[in-house]
């Protein structure tokens, strides 16, 4: 056992409701930590620089990856995704649990070097409901919709090497989901 913090990883199809279920998941722990992720994707309506993510252009993304300054990084729909290493780091070294909402790109990197993570796969109830949250946003064009559902199915595939998978047809039993499996584990004797 050590007095390091844990590292979650969720993933799952955009719409899949996990922004919704780490925000919920936040408020009732003081403890964990969301990772920031830098992004140069354009803000939707509503989402600020800092709490949403930090919004960069292309330039400035490519100059931090050959800084070494991203834990992961990953081109998602035609943009570049990447987490802070020096954050995360930090956090877990001063015992936080740190929360990390990546896609399946990100997520593979991390196993390679993060042996204890935790990964938790988060799927929508079917594939129309999927449709529906991501069109409610308002914000995709029809071409960005239908990339996202078209990487949607290829991400289920990667659903095997995750730990966990909740299927997120409530929000609040979803949350409770992730409670349980962060409390559990937490109790292991040994992680991995
Ligand atoms: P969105 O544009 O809907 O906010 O996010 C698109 C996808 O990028 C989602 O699957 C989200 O989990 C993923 N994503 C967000 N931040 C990161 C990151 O730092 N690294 C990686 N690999 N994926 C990310």
């Amino acid at each position: 056992m050590n007095n390091e913090g844990m590292l979650i990883v969720l993933s799952g199809p955009s719409g899949a409701g996990k922004g919704t279920v780490c925000s919920k998941l936040l408020e009732k722990n003081t403890n964990i930590a969301l990772s920031i992720s830098y992004t140069t994707r354009s803000p939707r309506p509503g989402e600020k620089n800092g709490v949403n993510y930090f919004f960069t252009d292309k330039e400035n993304f490519e100059r931090m990856i050959k800084e070494g300054c991203f834990l992961e990084w990953a081109n998602v729909y035609n943009n570049y995704y990447g987490t802070p290493k020096k954050f995360v780091e930090e956090k877990i070294k001063n015992g936080q649990d740190v929360i990390l909402e990546i896609d399946i790109q990100g997520a593979k990197q991390i196993k390679q070097n993060w042996k204890d993570a935790v990964f938790i796969f988060i799927l929508p109830p079917n594939l129309e409901e999927l449709k529906r949250r991501i069109e409610k946003r308002g914000s995709e064009t029809e071409e960005s919709l239908r990339l996202r559902l078209m990487c949607a199915l290829d991400e289920l595939k990667a659903l095997s090497s995750y730990d966990y998978v909740i299927v997120n047809d409530d929000i609040d039993k979803a949350v409770e989901k992730l409670q349980a499996i962060i409390l559990a584990e937490k109790c292991r004797v040994y992680r991995n």
